[in-house]
């Protein structure tokens, strides 16, 4: 086993994750089987309980893990499917040393970070990097493992000392360090600045890790003596230092990291398979795009992208697809509400939604914004917009149906008024085996077809099922069904009880589906997520 492990200094939102994933891609293009771990040194156990607002979105994998975003990049990136234990945190790290120490394990030992924690830390490195992960049953190669935050942080010391110790154990020559740090630009002759670089290696060595490669993140390419500057303070080789510069789309990355020799550096022989080639053609494919096509998000987060992260990338991957250059167009739902104050935002939300080629309601929690959101789906719904309603997208494209279509005026979900008169959407936990008090259906779940042939199901071609992520814990009515169904609102997937309806499909509409599941997560560069491909096709009137 072949560890890569990346660390970060001077500051955070250096693209270390892109850096990472990056790296692996090349891993992968010399016919390695690769894998990956994320280590977030904050004291949650996962990202489930972490707000959107602070953290981004809420990734979830195959196993219900909910993690980090990052392991999306590396889904994305590295086309495997991860677990919950590729994401390490201080709360699970703690929790299991802890339950060891209650057990008697330790045998009247004092429990400490060295060697305890850092013990613990290793274990899981070693185990979870020997997981297959690319649906074979083969162990990875190699494992790339991100440590989060930025280098010099209390919290990250004690993993930093577990990386250091973990050099050898696993051997100095199975390890490559590769730390990633800022190059900033300086004065009216762009200068390009090295001490925070120098700064953050000092501090890197302090600790006993001494990186093999710089990754510098800058706008230009680095010029050849801040190269030679950086190796020389920093004790790296200077064909080992490498310059992330300001590239049009990420799928630059890998590849500019191999034109500058990483390769060379890691030996690996990167012609061994296609995969650079494939990445070389949709990097320049997605430069070359020019039409455009606006899709309107109709959401909560609007002015923080990194909420709706894995959407927002599975829409690239359906505009690639349909040779489009995407251009989405944030809506604040409760703009959309007749009772928002300020007229001119609301004006405009509504200009920007009548715009639009297609709407995407994504999912979320809790009830701001929803009427705006029931809005945006009647408009859609009336109008032959293109429609993808998401988890709660199809949440309130049903609730705005049982109203308006079925007339049951006061209809809404029980999440937001729990006494509602015939409620469209009510509370249908699932009750976890594994976790106690779990209620949310987390997960990859089953959908069967209900129907031989519709559009999403021909999106989806052969198969008697789908099998996605869901993230929820109310769905439709089941009460309901039969009315909503005679009234032209098909649920043509359903779960294996037949209870869950996990897709809805409108009759006589181009475009309008909604699904109780988050494609999203399973998208990837090149093999676009159905739904979102259907929708891309029917704004572009490709379908
Ligand atoms: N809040 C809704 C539920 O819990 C939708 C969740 C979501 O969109 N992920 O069912």
């Amino acid at each position: 086993m072949k560890y890569v492990v990346v660390s970060g200094g001077v500051l955070s939102g250096l693209g270390k994750g892109v850096t990472a994933s990056s790296i692996g891609v090349l891993l992968k293009s010399a016919g390695l089987r690769v894998t990956s771990l994320k280590i977030d040194p904050y004291l949650n156990s996962d990202a489930g309980t972490m707000s959107p607002f602070e953290h981004g979105e809420v990734f979830v994998l195959d196993d219900g893990g909910e993690v980090d975003l990052d392991l999306g990049n590396y889904e994305r990136f590295l086309d495997i499917n991860l677990g919950r234990n590729n994401n390490v945190t201080t709360g699970k790290i703690y929790s299991q040393v802890i339950e060891a120490e209650r057990r008697g394990d330790y045998l009247g030992k004092t429990v400490q970070v060295i060697p305890h924690i850092t013990g613990a830390v290793q274990d899981w490195l070693e185990s979870v990097a020997h997981q297959p992960a690319d649906g074979s049953d083969e162990v990875p190669d190699a494992c790339i493992i991100e440590l989060g935050g930025t280098v010099g942080d209390i919290e990250s010391a004690p993993y930093i000392e577990a990386l250091r110790q973990f050099q050898f154990r696993v051997g100095r020559e199975n390890v490559t360090f590769v730390h990633v740090s800022l190059v900033p630009v300086m004065g009216p002759v762009g200068e390009q600045k090295t001490k925070p670089t120098q700064h953050t290696v000092k501090e890197l060595r302090g600790l006993g890790i001494t990186p093999d490669i710089l990754v510098c993140r800058s706008t230009a390419p680095l010029a050849d003596e801040t190269r030679e500057k950086l190796a020389a303070f920093c004790h790296v080789k200077p064909e080992a230092v490498m310059s992330t510069h300001d590239v049009p789309n990420i799928y630059h990355v890998p590849l500019m990291l191999q034109e500058q020799g990483l390769c060379d550096i890691l030996e690996l022989d990167c012609n061994a398979t296609d995969l650079l080639e494939q990445w070389r053609v949709m990097a320049y494919h997605l430069d070359t795009l020019t039409e455009e096509v606006h899709i309107a998000m109709v959401g909560k987060y609007t002015n923080l992208s990194d909420a709706y992260l894995s959407v927002i990338k599975s829409l690239q991957h359906a505009a690639m697809a349909v040779d489009r250059k995407l251009v989405i167009d944030w809506i604040e739902a409760s703009h959309l509400e007749s009772d928002w104050a300020d007229s001119s935002e609301r004006e405009q939300a509504w200009e920007m939604l009548k715009q639009a080629a297609g709407v995407l309601v994504p999912g979320g929690f809790g009830d701001r914004g929803i009427e705006g959101k029931i809005l945006a789906a009647e408009y859609a719904r009336t109008h032959s917009t293109p429609y993808l309603g998401i988890c709660l997208g199809l949440q309130v494209a049903t609730i705005e149906f049982c109203r308006n279509v079925l007339g049951f005026k006061d209809s809404n979900s029980t999440e937001f008024d729990e006494n509602c008169k015939n409620p469209a959407v009510i509370f249908m936990p699932e009750i976890s085996k594994t976790h106690l008090g779990g209620t949310m259906r987390l997960g990859s779940r089953p959908t069967l077809w209900q129907v031989e042939d519709c559009t999403i199901r021909r999106l989806y071609g052969d198969g008697d099922s789908v099998d996605e992520r869901h993230r929820h814990r109310y769905e439709v009515n089941p009460d309901m069904i039969e009315d909503i169904e005679a009234a032209g609102l098909k649920f043509v997937g359903k779960d294996e009880t037949g209870q869950r309806c996990e897709i809805f499909e409108l009759e006589g509409h181009p475009y309008y589906i909604g699904v109780q599941y988050h494609p999203e997560f399973k998208s990837r560069p090149g093999r676009p997520s159905p739904p979102f491909l259907g929708l891309l096709k029917a704004a572009t009137g490709q379908l």
